[in-house]
């Protein structure tokens, strides 16, 4: 049996929602299995600064349902140097915390690769981010809440592009991921979409969009990916419109509205499988792996396997049926 008597847990890099129900499944398991928690507040700033915090399993109640982190959440510069990474490592020691579980995306899962090589202390990763862009799991923490609250927002935009007859560009986040673009291209019912892992040529979106407009569309949404290499929402919006004015045509960048909010039921679950599945992992002496779900398994992925392939796959047949459902 491992060593390890005190835990310390962190959110760090964007927040997603789902990252409180984690930190709750986290803290309650360890101390269910008498281990000490620490929630170390703002991620690395908070190893830092000696920002910790002795966590009860009452600290985490009331907290499942809710967005963001009560931990905190922060990106910090100085950690990336030697000095920092070590700097951090003594706050830890000193604190008496011995393994880690570091909830966040790829920043925050190659901060706690580093951190572990370094200096030999037990990690566990939680995918938590809304863009879905880690290898090592299906699902990451909070995109299924945030693809929700994009289809929320479509079916209300719906509404007034149907009424006016309109044509509407809705940019939606990701990062260098299409995933919450496709995902809710296809559950919002969008004429087309725009994605950095397929370019589409503003020619070729014209052409489809006229096709449709031939068969008697009277209204049409294209999701664009915030990194769609054609340059945004509105600059699509305005080369769309040089070319073919059949709509009027609107732009809506739905931003940071799509990082908050309660967790989807699928998020709180996923949530408290991998915080349960980390501080299990941990105990049994593993360390250094994404804990993640494959299938409906959960399933531990080597980091640097995890970390090595940036992009996590599109699904080919939500690929076609874009095309295919939009006719
Ligand atoms: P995310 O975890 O959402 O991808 P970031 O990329 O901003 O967010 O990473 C969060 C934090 O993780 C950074 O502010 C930094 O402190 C730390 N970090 C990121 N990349 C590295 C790295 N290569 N080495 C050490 N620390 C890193």
């Amino acid at each position: 049996m491992s060593e390890i008597k005190k835990i310390g847990v962190f959110t760090s890099g964007g927040d997603a929602p789902g990252m409180n129900a984690c930190i709750r499944a986290v803290v309650r398991t360890a101390i269910f299995k008498n281990i000490e928690v620490v929630g170390i507040r703002q991620g690395y700033q908070g190893m830092l600064e000696c920002n910790f915090w002795d966590m009860t399993a009452r600290d985490v109640g009331n907290i499942i349902h809710i967005g963001g982190t009560i931990l905190k959440t922060a990106r910090c510069l100085e950690f990336k140097t030697a000095e920092g990474t070590k700097k951090a490592y003594e706050n830890l020691k000193a604190h008496g915390i011995d393994a880690l579980v570091a909830i966040g995306g790829d920043g925050t899962a190659n901060g706690a690769d580093r951190l572990s090589r370094t200096f030999d202390i037990p990690v566990m990763c939680i995918p938590g981010t809304i863009d879905n862009d880690l290898n090592g799991s299906d699902f990451t923490l909070g995109f299924d809440t945030a693809t929700n609250t994009v289809i929320e927002a479509i079916d209300k935009i719906r509404d007034t592009a149907a009424s006016h007859d309109r044509l509407f560009f809705i940019e939606v986040m990701g990062r260098d991921s299409g995933c919450i673009a496709l995902h809710a291209g296809i559950a919002g019912g969008a004429e087309a979409v725009l994605l950095p892992e397929r370019e589409t040529a503003i020619d070729e979106l014209i052409e489809k969009l006229s096709s449709q407009a031939k068969n008697k569309k009277t209204s049409s949404i294209v999701i664009v990916a915030e990194g769609d290499k054609n340059g945004g929402a509105y600059h699509v919006a305005a080369r769309v419109k040089e070319k073919f004015d059949f709509y009027d045509s609107k732009v809506t960048i739905l931003g940071h509205l799509q990082r908050g909010g309660s967790p989807s039921s699928f998020d709180r679950i996923l949530a408290s499988r991998l915080g349960f599945a980390a501080v299990k992992a941990l105990l049994n002496g593993r360390t250094r792996q994404m804990v993640g779900l494959r299938g409906n398994a959960i399933v531990l992925t080597p980091l640097e396997e995890a970390l090595n392939i940036s992009h996590f796959k599109l699904e080919d047949d939500l690929l076609e049926m874009i095309n295919v459902l939009s006719i």
